[in-house]
């Protein structure tokens, strides 16, 4: 790379040209869906045995027939060779929190030399993968077996789009041979299956009968678009995603005119079209807006069942990062890409809603409707008190690690956020208000229905990990690189606990004769006389909070290491075992695999660091060092003392000798044993690495601020951060 790649891009990113973008279609309902073999497509062809069939596992969660699938892989062969596609995958979602797929043709050749159409059910059904360099946790050895893939009718097959090509691409869970789950959907259908038995069973003590209870999620995706000739010129953006050097510009964002102002024409045009195409994949996109950060963005679907909603979300960051380079722009989904500015989250909306649609967590607007909202709000507060170390668990990595606990994204402390009214509510409630046989309204309250509750309220208090936004709960500390999946797990896993839990108390206390007013009442006192503690409508950044909750007993993990380990803690264990979410060897797995993938970040982070110290900040710095060394002796051959060149020559020389220390310091602490296990290796990396890398930039960044500004060879954050 020359020292001139940072003055070409800038010469770059003034010639960009606007490309003519696929003609917008204002007719959404046109092209929305066009792509994926939708319920409809499925009724059209085929056969009506087939679809009734098949309907039964979409809609009601039964184990799909083998024997209808030969007739569904026809059907959806044929549809999608008619969209022009030659190739199908079995589209899947491995512990490295990406998609993968391996592509098959949908030819087979003949006898006679020729090529025939195939796809049968047994290929629509499984597949083998192999793909044995993927993360397993020693839930398989290479030699072992292979990972299959196991299709997975409840999210429809959509196609992807290519110049040269479609592909089919069909959803599936991912598992090794014995059947243990080497994915993040499997455990996902799973915590749905277990959350909606929980509130089914709940639901018949309010006199409610639903077939199925579905946990819903909507996710709201925080990303930086910026040139892509500045990240051509930046190694540590192309390896790491992030910088690791660059010096906080004159200007960041503290004027706050970029936050919801107007979209730079380019970055629309990018919009519309990512828009446009995630609608054909059926992804409900609906609002964008500029975020607080400049050249920070945010794109937020509509809610849907998590487990599409999940697909769908992993499709939309595989949509911006695919569209970007279209208009010369690279879409940066890492949380914190730039020191001293924003990073980007993804917050996470979930609640519950009954097959017919009816959302549990909202308070709705009768007395009826209030004691069952109150119910699983109940439930949902005592699962987070109870589990807020496997929720911080799960927003847990080295990217996630720059921002929890930083002041721009909520503490690493977990707690709740209810708004004012529904704590008034709570607090009245412990109050022992309450009276057996009470007439006088919801609960003895004195009030026939809970005041409407804001649904604004809840957004007020963004320094909360977890708020009540007046019909679903927010979870707001996750990473905006990360896969929704791990969260959602863990959310539908610990609120059916407590369901559970609830469930029982109440239907004891019903059959021996108390009224469900009555033993609801109770049953809330007796949940929230501990669990309470979770409860913080207060600033989530100050001080005092850190102190009140270590009073309270609520954990902290600071870092990524402080929580992975408690993963596999015998609670929690316990916990998946028992609601059929993850076996022991699973939840064991995945804690090996997120502490070796950390170990693996800061490693590649630090060997990014040194090299571009090394060979890119080092000779600009010296080539500084001796171009003022020349102008000095110049001087004084031309018979003056140049004072003010010698003081900058020394002070310059102290600063890289100096950088040159911290690199020599970094050296050697890249080139340590590895410690012995996986999780004192991670140690390391947080105690020895981090700072080792901290103290080298510290130092590249004076020196970006004293070498001159066209023999810096880094894209600077003003060039790419402003330049748009
Ligand atoms: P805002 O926060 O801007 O007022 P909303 O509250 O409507 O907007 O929605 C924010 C996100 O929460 C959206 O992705 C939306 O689809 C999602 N959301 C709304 N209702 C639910 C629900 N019942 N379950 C899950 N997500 C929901
Ligand atoms: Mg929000």
């Amino acid at each position: 790379m020359s020292k001139e790649a940072r003055l070409n891009a800038v010469a770059a990113v003034t010639r960009w040209q606007p490309r003519t973008p696929p003609e917008a279609t204002a007719h959404v309902e046109d092209i929305f869906g066009a792509n994926v073999f939708t319920l409809e497509r499925m009724r059209e062809r085929l056969p009506k045995p087939v679809f009734k069939n098949l309907l039964a596992t979409i809609d009601r969660g039964q184990k799909v027939d083998p024997s209808i699938a030969d007739a569904v892989a026809i059907a959806m062969r044929d549809w999608a060779v008619d969209k022009g596609a030659t190739h199908y995958t079995h589209w899947f979602q491995p512990l490295t929190g990406l998609t993968a797929e391996k592509h098959d043709s949908f030819i087979t050749p003949t006898f006679g030399g020729g090529a025939l159409k195939e796809f049968s059910g047994k290929e629509l059904i499984q597949g083998e993968p192999d793909a044995s360099s993927l993360p397993s946790g020693g839930l398989r050895t290479t030699f072992e077996a292979r990972g299959y893939t196991a299709w997975d009718p409840t999210s429809p097959a959509f196609i992807v789009e290519n110049p040269n090509g479609t592909v089919l691409c069909i959803p599936t869970a991912y598992a090794s041979w014995t059947g243990e789950a080497l994915d993040k959907k499997t455990p996902l259908m799973r915590s749905m299956a277990a959350i909606s038995e929980q509130a089914v069973r709940a639901l018949k003590i309010f006199g409610v009968d639903a077939n199925r209870v579905i946990s819903t999620v909507g996710a709201e995706q925080e990303y930086f678009l910026i040139d892509s000739n500045f990240f051509y010129a930046r190694p540590d953006l192309m390896t790491c995603g992030r910088t690791l050097f660059g010096a906080a510009p004159p200007r960041g964002q503290e004027l706050e005119d970029h936050y919801f102002g107007q979209i730079p024409d380019r970055v629309l045009a990018y919009m519309l079209e990512a828009e446009m195409e995630l609608y054909k994949l059926g992804v409900p996109v609906k609002t964008r807006h500029n975020e607080v950060a400049p050249g920070q963005y945010e794109i937020a679907p509509i809610f849907e069942e998590s487990n599409v909603a999940n697909d769908h979300q992993q499709m939309t960051m595989t949509m911006l990062q695919r569209l970007a380079p279209k208009y010369g722009l690279k879409c940066l989904l890492h949380e914190k890409p730039f020191a001293g500015i924003n990073g980007s989250g993804k917050h996470n909306n979930w609640a519950l809603g009954t097959d017919k649609g009816k959302n549990l967590l909202d308070p709705g607007d009768n007395p009826h409707q209030n004691l069952q909202f109150l119910f699983f709000c109940t439930a949902v507060i005592q699962a987070v008190y109870r589990h807020a170390d496997l929720l911080r668990v799960s927003v847990a990595n080295a990217g996630n690690d720059h921002r929890l606990g930083a002041n721009e994204a909520p503490p690493a402390i977990i707690s709740i956020f209810l708004g004012d009214q529904l704590s008034g509510i709570y607090e009245k409630l412990e109050d022992g208000k309450l009276e057996a046989g009470a007439k006088a309204g919801l609960l003895g309250l004195g009030v026939d229905v809970l005041p409407p509750l804001p649904k604004d309220a809840g957004d007020r208090n963004r320094t909360s990990p977890f708020a009540f936004t007046g019909n679903k709960f927010e979870f707001r500390a996750l990473g905006s690189n990360q896969s929704v999946a791990g969260p959602n797990v863990v959310l539908n896993t610990i609120v059916a606990e407590s369901i559970d839990e609830l469930a029982t108390t109440m239907e004891k206390a019903v059959a021996a004769g108390k009224s469900v007013e009555d033993a609801l009442g109770e049953t809330i006192r007796s949940v929230m006389k501990d669990a309470k503690a979770v409860l913080f409508d207060g600033d989530g950044y100050s001080d005092e909070w850190h102190k009140e909750a270590e009073k309270r007993g609520l954990p902290n993990y600071r870092t990524t290491v402080d929580a992975l380990p408690h993963l596999a803690d015998a609670k929690n264990v316990k916990l998946f075992g028992k609601y059929n979410v993850l076996s022991e060897r699973e939840v064991e797995s995945r804690e090996d695999i997120y502490i070796e993938q950390y170990v693996k970040v800061i490693n590649i982070e630090a060997e990014t660091t040194a090299s571009i110290g090394r060979t890119m900040i080092l000779p600009a710095a010296l080539a500084y060092q001796q171009q003022i060394a020349a102008s000095v002796s110049g001087a004084k051959a031309a018979g003056t003392d140049c004072v003010g060149g010698k003081e900058l020559l020394d002070e310059l020389c102290g600063t890289i000798c100096k950088f040159k220390a911290a690199l020599d310091q970094l050296r050697k602490v890249n080139d340590h044993d590895d410690p012995p296990t996986k999780l004192e290796h991670a140690k390391f990396m947080l105690n020895e690495v981090v700072p080792a890398m901290n103290a080298v930039r510290e130092i590249g960044d004076d020196l970006e601020k004293t070498v001159p500004a066209d023999g810096w060879p880094l894209p600077v954050y003003r060039d790419m951060l402003f330049v748009k």
